[in-house]
């Protein structure tokens, strides 16, 4: 497989762009391998990509039942940052923003990180003494993040709804400049492709429908390619966890399917160069545009279980209500397209990254609103999990007996409840 590089546009421009490689190849299933990952979106990837290069596991499958990048990987609103707040995750967070500005060179593929800031409105002091205990923590563990007064607000980002007879009135904005945004298609293709070229086998279409035990242990799985063999399964699929986990025999986890929705808006001229969240009282909203002129926007979680990958109008409405109370420039904009991702929320808003008390098999999930952003760790972390058989310092308490034992990862405050994560 060639290098991408200017020389290499230059050369396949002049010659019909007949002589690029495929990105990844397609081979038929193994009848064994050393590692297995079920799920071929970023986290099942990114993991496939880590145990070649760092640890040398070069005889490994990704198992994806559909299309790379099918599921969340390819229908998030690509929000990267790492202003987290509670130990377990502000190293880990950090950590995947550190990867994330050296993954395009990293996997040589663009992943257009791109670090245009995330700001975080403030709109009442309750709010204001929050963040600033988030950001003071963030900084003393040597993460930028900074507070910007009303009027450096308004200078930053000046179509927001500065007017006297606002809502709610912007007291000022917490502010992450090396946060951003990222295309997420390539990030999944960048990391299939740079995996595929260490001799990972990518095989799409290929259902894992059950799991082959011996001894206790489990030893394979059950596709719709057949039966395919390995000494250990890694299953990294988000909002199919509980399925997966049921098959396996895992039992309950805490972890609940809801439907998340994104939203873009027909492309507008450059408009906004940076993240704009807002979370006031329950009203929730982000946004930012694409490279290709669109608004691309968010809010909560449908508030009902579903494995559905289509929204309902509540949170449509609810959320376009917050779009006119925080930016009523855009009150005239066309939506061009909907979807939504069938999201894996854990009870305290953390995710899992672990052995389970199944041997042989190891779990990713609980990604929650904020899956996208820890792409490389999650992948980093996981497989050093796998290939140790214990976790790196990073993810230590990202474990499931954490709720066992009352040691839960509760960023938000919030408690076991799936949509205020
Ligand atoms: C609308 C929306 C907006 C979001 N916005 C953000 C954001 O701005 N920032 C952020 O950080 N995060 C965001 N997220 C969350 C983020 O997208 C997810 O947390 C993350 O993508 C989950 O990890 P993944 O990429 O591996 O998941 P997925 O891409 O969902 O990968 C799981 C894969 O497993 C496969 N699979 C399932 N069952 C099986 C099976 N039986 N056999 C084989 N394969 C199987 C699925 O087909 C899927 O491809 C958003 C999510 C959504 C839906």
């Amino acid at each position: 497989m060639s290098r991408y590089s200017v020389f290499s546009i230059l050369k396949n421009g002049l010659r019909g762009n007949q002589g690029w490689d495929e990105a990844w190849g397609t081979p038929k299933p193994k009848k064994h391998y050393d590692v297995i990952i079920i799920g071929g979106g970023g986290h099942g990837l990114a993991t496939a990509y880590y145990l070649a290069k760092i640890h040398g596991i070069t005889n490994v499958a990704v198992l994806e039942k559909g299309w790379l990048g099918g599921g969340n990987a390819g229908r998030n609103t690509t929000i990267v940052r790492s202003n987290y707040f509670v130990e377990g995750n502000t190293a880990f967070y950090e950590k995947s923003l550190q990867l994330w500005e050296g993954l395009s060179q990293e996997l040589n593929y663009n992943v257009m990180f791109s670090q245009r800031g995330h700001l975080n409105l403030v709109f009442t002091p309750g709010q204001k003494d929050a963040m600033a205990r988030r950001y003071n923590t963030m900084r003393l563990n040597g993460i930028d993040g900074e507070y910007l007064n009303r009027d450096q607000v308004r200078k930053f980002v000046p179509h927001l709804n500065y007017s006297d007879d606002a809502r709610l009135e912007i007291l000022g904005g917490y502010l992450q400049k090396r946060a951003g945004t990222a295309r997420h298609d390539a990030v999944n293709w960048g990391y299939a492709r740079a995996a595929s070229k260490l001799g990972v086998d990518i095989i799409q279409n290929c259902e894992v429908t059950g799991f082959i035990k011996q001894a206790g242990r489990i030893c394979g799985v059950e596709t719709t390619m057949g039966e395919i063999k390995a000494d250990k399964i890694g299953m990294a699929v988000a909002g199919n966890t509980s399925v997966i986990a049921e098959k396996a025999g895992l039992g309950d986890l805490p972890i609940e399917s809801h439907k998340l929705q994104a939203f873009v808006s027909e492309p507008l001229k450059p408009f906004l160069d940076t993240v704009v969240v807002y979370g006031a009282g329950h009203g929730h909203f982000y946004i930012s545009q694409s490279d290709k002129g669109g608004m691309v926007f968010g809010g909560n979680i449908d508030a009902y279980n579903s494995y559905a990958q289509k929204g309902n109008l509540p949170i449509y409405t609810d959320v376009a209500s917050c779009a006119m109370n925080v930016m009523p420039s855009l009150g005239r904009i066309k939506l061009l397209r909907q979807w939504a991702g069938i999201m894996d929320m854990s009870m305290d808003g953390s995710p899992f990254i672990c052995k389970t008390e199944l041997p042989g098999l190891y779990l990713n999930a609980g990604w929650c609103y904020g899956g996208f952003k820890a792409t490389p760790a999650s992948g980093w972390c996981f497989a050093h999990t796998i290939a140790h058989d214990e976790p790196h310092e990073i993810n230590r308490l990202l474990t499931t007996d954490r709720f066992r034992f009352g040691r839960h990862i509760d960023e938000s405050g919030n408690g076991p409840t799936p949509n205020r994560h």
